[in-house]
């Protein structure tokens, strides 16, 4: 499958990228950033990863110990809990992308800051418009703070605003946007776990009642 994005050549001629070469070459990019101070205490960089022609987009907060290792998004406890959720409605890792708005694991796991978000954000927001999704599933604060903003919705909190579905027009891509916690959430808290879980319900229903094809 191929889309109409198309980059000059050596020659200064029109060359047109399938979605795949386009999200490969976003990541090569990623890989040896530098343009905030994270680069100088990750051990990778985390691109993301899935199916260039998914259509539903998850997006977290930022790699953690095991990812930033591993240079993958969502290898650690967190991940085997997002697998079961993913499980739930009826999904897999196959037929659907996984990101975070920070590339880069941020020292002793703090929250990311204001200032490399913004940095960082033009991946993401790259990312989204090669793939095109009709799902965005943002996982936690951060990431649904960041959407949000993007397409002009108020954010007051996860707890408030997920599990409602929200339509939008992010960067000129018809989305329908689903806040819900991050899944580190439920390592500690019963509560969120169940929370997640009902979530991710009615993620499998609204996924049915548009003959969500995947
Ligand atoms: S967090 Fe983002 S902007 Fe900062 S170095 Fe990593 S990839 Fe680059």
């Amino acid at each position: 499958m191929l889309i109409s994005l198309k980059l000059k050549d050596l020659r200064g001629e029109n060359v047109i990228l399938s979605k795949k070469e386009l999200l490969d070459a976003i990541a090569a990019e990623i890989i040896v950033c530098r343009k905030c101070e994270l680069w100088k205490t990750r051990k990778n960089a985390v691109a993301g990863e899935g199916s260039p022609y998914s259509q539903i987009i998850f997006i977290g907060e930022a790699p953690g110990y095991l990812e930033d290792l591993k240079g993958k998004p969502f290898v650690g406890a967190a991940g085997k809990f997002l697998d079961t959720l993913l499980s739930e409605a009826s999904l897999s890792r196959e037929n659907i992308f996984i990101g975070n708005v920070l590339k880069c694991k941020p020292p002793k796991n703090r929250e990311p800051l204001p200032n490399e978000i913004e940095t960082c954000t033009p991946y993401l927001d790259k990312q989204i418009q090669v793939i095109q999704p009709k799902f965005i599933v943002t996982l936690g604060n951060h990431s649904t703070a960041y959407i949000f903003s993007k397409v002009a919705l108020q954010f007051y909190g996860i707890t408030r605003v997920h599990g409602k579905f929200q339509e939008a027009s992010f960067l000129g891509v018809q989305v329908t946007i689903f806040p819900t916690f991050h899944p580190a959430a439920a390592l500690y808290s019963g509560r969120y776990k169940e929370l997640l879980l009902q979530d991710f319900k009615l993620l499998k229903h609204r996924l049915i009642d548009q003959r969500f094809n995947m």
